[in-house]
């Protein structure tokens, strides 16, 4: 390393995807003196790589595609003076509100009044022999490499995990030029919106429950999979296994919070299955059991985009209250976060809504009522 600065911010904002973004922009529009620190050449998280329209409702802009969105976001983050690190890790998030962050060569300790930790979520993966042979991958890395990097990782694929991640993923494949053979998914039923998956139908792509890939076999790299139906207790149905000739294989298993700093923080956490598995505990502003400490996005429970920027206004709001820099009075403050909750609450009606509100209720209840 070849240098070493000491910054300084009144709110650092760790990760600009949606939530990252939204908190910086709200807490800018209050005047507050803000840095948003990012790993990427780009800021905007996951969103540039998403090119299908966003579902949920008009106020949560669905209809419009993910990149759109991140442009959205952007401009605005430019309009209210954010300032942006890019290319730069953080790498330390220490209980006296000080970030270690690395850019290129260079080593910064950031000082800071508030901090929004905004990191997104990390990939699960699977294991079954043959697994680490090369051209199998997370669906989020396929996603990656056709939507941001250009290049198309494998031509006949299969998609192990049929949540929406499984079945966008496979569709975003086709259009980038591959053939999907199958969706293989454990359990008896489709996870996504039936939407994505009749889609994908439509199309020839055969989605397979209570089936698993047993193994992969190839030389050098993936040549071909055998995959197998399984019975109720997840045990391979003998004589019904398969070989399929592919190139890849992507793994959407679900994802789960990239909480690292927040661990070394100190922060409390609580096991939801639902969220993901291990998220922060905060209360209904997004703070976190360290004062000053805020979550917001995947990180605080995977959901979806439409809810991280809700959480990141939420956390940016009540940073900037909390500063004492809120252009407007506690009244109007205490109705606009209101507000911000209950949008919150109607994106979390439905069917894979409720039981993540329910879960976020509990922490909230258990810890902060
Ligand atoms: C295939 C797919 C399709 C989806 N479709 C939809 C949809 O239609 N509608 C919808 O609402 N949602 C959708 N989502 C979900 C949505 O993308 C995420 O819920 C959302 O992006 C989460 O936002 P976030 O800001 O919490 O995290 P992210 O968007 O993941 O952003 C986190 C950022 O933090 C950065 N970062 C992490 N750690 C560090 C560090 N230590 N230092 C510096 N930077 C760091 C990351 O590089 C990243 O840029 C989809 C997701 C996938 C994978």
């Amino acid at each position: 390393m070849e240098g070493r600065f000491q910054l300084k911010t009144e709110l650092a904002v760790i990760g600009a995807g949606p939530a990252g973004l939204c908190a910086a922009i709200e807490a800018a529009k209050n005047g507050v003196d803000v840095t948003i620190i990012d790993e990427n050449k780009k800021p905007g998280g996951q969103l540039f790589k998403q090119i299908h329209r966003f579902f949920g409702s008009e106020e949560h802009l669905a209809g419009t595609r993910g990149f759109e969105i991140g442009n959205m976001l952007l401009e605005d983050a430019k309009k209210y003076g954010v300032k942006v690190l890019l290319d730069s890790v953080a790498w330390g998030l220490f209980p006296d509100l000080t970030i270690g962050i690395s850019t290129d060569k260079k080593v910064s300790i950031l000082k800071t009044e508030k901090v929004v930790v905004a990191t997104g979520a990390i990939e699960n993966s699977l294991s079954f022999p043959g697994w680490t042979l090369p051209n199998i991958m997370g669906a989020g890395a396929a996603q990656t490499m056709i939507n941001i990097n250009r290049v198309l990782p494998g031509k006949k694929v299969i998609t192990l995990g049929s949540g929406n991640v499984g079945l966008i993923v496979s569709y975003q494949l086709i259009q980038a030029g591959a053939g999907v053979v199958a969706v293989v998914e454990a359990l008896d039923h489709i996870g996504g919106y039936m939407v994505h998956a009749a889609k994908i139908a439509r199309m020839g792509v055969k989605i397979l429950t209570n089936h698993t890939i047993t193994k992969a076999m190839g030389d050098k790299f993936l040549e071909k999979v055998e995959i197998a139906k399984i019975d109720s207790n997840f045990n391979v149905v003998k004589g019904s296994e398969e070989t399929i000739k592919v190139d890849l294989v992507c793994i959407a298993v679900g994802l789960r919070p990239l909480s690292e700093l927040c661990w070394m923080a100190g922060m409390r956490f609580e096991y939801f299955s639902e969220l993901g598995g291990f998220i922060p505990v905060h209360d209904e502003n997004m703070q976190s059991n360290i004062e000053g400490i805020y979550v917001a996005g995947d990180v605080a429970g995977i959901e979806e985009a439409s809810t991280a920027m809700e959480e990141g206004k939420l956390a940016g709001i009540a940073a900037s209250q909390a500063l004492g820099k809120l252009r407007m009075g506690n009244q109007e403050a205490s109705s606009i976060l209101n507000e911000a909750r209950e949008r919150l609450r109607t994106l979390r009606l439905g069917p894979f809504g409720e039981y993540r509100y329910q879960a976020k209720e509990k922490i909230i209840s258990k810890y902060y009522n």
